[in-house]
């Protein structure tokens, strides 16, 4: 049977390309030609007995993409079961060796980019610059665990109960089978980059991307293993979220799940019910400070780039300004002129400076959360309409003021190029207001006194804060924890903690010459009074 990837609103089958003239200044030169033979090739790696397939669609035109095979509640079982065979000789695979594999796909990514950026690019819709980042993050993330994992995983001397007598130590071990569960909008890097640390730590996978996003995940793969990763140790399975998602969890010892608030909540209570661990990744509704002394150059461009990166479909993205008084109107002057500069852009070249959103769902809710603000009484400063003379799920950047909380892009996550600007009088009251709401997943501030900066970042409930910067600050320093405060998530991935995710700490303590118990027929008391002695004497030592 052959479905729709989102019956809710990808594409209706019968959807042409772009329809009417295009503008002169939007690139619609490109070649759609979409590499049938890489198509196959990839769907060629999904092990999928249920015979159902659902089509994927390009969202620059609308054409079909790929018919994705369907996987089974049995074939995410037998992925589990490979996924588990395979774990075994993967954890006793030395460090040294996985360490190469990361270093080999490091080079791999980067000398294959231009095929990633265009399936990246036909499945999502996202301009050619944003697709570099996503081949960008994952050689970072791909290089940063093999030159550290070693120190992550390392066995690590503990404090023992008696100096000399009682040695301890921690080990990291891995979990054994981890669930990946990604979303659609950043397909290359979201479906890899948070495998690698759990693959570092001896773990294998099973992974399930977004319906629309299969292939970029499956390439991912072919990567992996051409860089020396064994078959087995990453398994894909496809299907709809609400079927396939839970049939995954059930066979796991681990989720990382990136995605919605919601759907992180049932991947949530699915996981404490079979008591296992999860990271979530969820959604935000980002706030970006101007302060009064920022520079208004450097602060417009930088709002420009974290609003309308991946025409806002980025987790991490700006849909809050607030700007000081003072520089209020100077800074929203230049905010909306280089907003109204962005070319958008259906190309496969790095021409254009966003891209398309992803489906038709998407493009509805974009547009709703605009028309209910007009309705509302908001003000459009910027965009405000839907391009489809560029390409039917096109959007332009969109900047609104006069957003009031009965609006529904006031506090809910519209997750498109749409951002509201408002005025602030004193930086108490901006923290406020960044502070409002129930998501904290990323929060900037641009300011010229990096140092008064930092100081209001501690303040911020923010999983990252970026300084001068709306998002990649931090996200590209991947020695850095990212992730959310509050309903934007819980956990973290990069650095340290984004590889102890994936690892049971296991303590183990050897005691030597006498044991924690009455010796040569002391009784129980005389072994109490001796061990208040020890306590006391301990006590005056600097140990712990
Ligand atoms: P979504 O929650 O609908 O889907 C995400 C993934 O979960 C998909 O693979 C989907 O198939 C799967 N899924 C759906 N229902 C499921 C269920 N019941 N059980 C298990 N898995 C299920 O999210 P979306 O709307 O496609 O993605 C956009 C959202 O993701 C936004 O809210 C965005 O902020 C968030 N996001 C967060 C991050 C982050 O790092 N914090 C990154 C990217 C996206």
């Amino acid at each position: 049977m052959a479905g729709q990837a989102d019956p809710g609103g990808r594409f209706d089958a019968t959807a042409g390309g772009p329809t009417g003239v295009a503008d002169p200044q939007f690139d619609q030169s490109a070649s759609y030609a979409i590499d049938q033979a890489l198509v196959r090739r990839l769907v060629s790696r999904l092990h999928s007995t249920s015979g159902e397939t659902v089509m994927a669609f390009a969202p620059f035109t609308g054409q079909p993409l790929a018919a994705v095979p369907q996987s089974s509640v049995d074939d995410v079982a037998a992925a589990a079961q490979r996924a588990r065979t395979a774990q075994i000789s993967w954890a006793e695979t030395p460090i040294a060796e996985r360490a190469t594999a990361l270093l080999r796909l490091h080079d791999l990514v980067l000398d294959r980019q231009s095929e990633i950026m265009d399936l990246i690019q036909w499945e999502s819709g996202k301009a050619r610059k944003h697709a570099f980042e996503e081949v960008a993050h994952v050689a970072l993330t791909a290089r940063y665990y093999a030159r550290t994992g070693r120190r992550h995983l390392r066995t690590e001397r503990r404090y023992g109960l008696f100096p000399v007598l009682t040695r301890a130590e921690t080990n990291r071990v891995p979990k054994g089978v981890v669930g990946i569960i990604s979303p659609w909008n950043y397909p290359f890097t979201m479906a890899v980059s948070d495998g690698l640390p759990a693959l570092m730590a001896g773990n294998t996978i099973v992974h399930k991307p977004d319906s629309q996003t299969v292939l970029s995940a499956l390439l991912g793969v072919e990567l992996l293993e051409e860089a020396g990763f064994p078959a087995g140790v990453w398994n894909i399975v496809s299907g709809p979220g609400p079927e396939t998602g839970p049939a995954l969890i059930d066979q796991v010892d681990y989720v990382c799940f990136t995605g919605s608030t919601a759907t992180g909540r049932l991947v949530g209570r699915q996981t404490a019910d079979r008591l296992i661990g999860c990271s979530l990744e969820l959604g935000g509704k980002n706030p970006l400070l101007v302060l009064a002394d920022a520079s208004i150059e450097r602060a417009s461009a930088g709002a420009v780039r974290a609003c309308f990166s991946s025409a806002g479909q980025l987790c991490v993205s700006m849909e809050r300004v607030y700007v000081a008084d003072s520089v209020y109107d100077r800074f929203v002057r230049r905010f909306v002129e280089r907003a109204g500069q962005m070319r958008l852009s259906a190309s496969l070249s790095f021409e254009g400076d966003m891209g398309s959103l992803v489906s038709v769902a998407q493009l509805a809710t974009v547009t709703r959360h605009v028309e209910d603000a007009i309705d509302h009484g908001a003000s459009v400063l910027a965009g405000g309409r839907p391009r489809p003379d560029v390409g039917p799920l096109f959007y332009e950047p969109t900047v609104l003021e006069g957003v009031t909380p009965q609006m529904l892009c006031f506090g809910g996550e519209t997750f498109g190029p749409v951002v509201s600007v408002y005025r602030f009088h004193d930086e108490q009251e901006a923290v406020a207001l960044a502070n409002s709401g129930s998501y904290g997943l990323n929060a900037s501030i641009f300011s010229r006194d990096v140092n008064r900066a930092r100081a209001l970042a501690r303040t911020v409930k923010a999983g990252t804060v970026n300084i001068n910067e709306g998002y990649s600050a931090t996200f590209a320093s991947v020695d850095a924890p990212m992730g959310g405060m509050r309903e934007s998530g819980q956990g973290r991935r990069q650095g340290a903690e984004g590889i102890h995710r994936y690892t049971e700490t296991q303590s183990v303590a050897a005691q030597r010459l006498i044991p924690i118990a009455p010796v040569l027929g002391m009784s129980d008391r005389l072994w109490a009074q001796s061990m208040t002695m020890a306590l006391r004497a301990l006590r005056k030592t600097r140990r712990p």
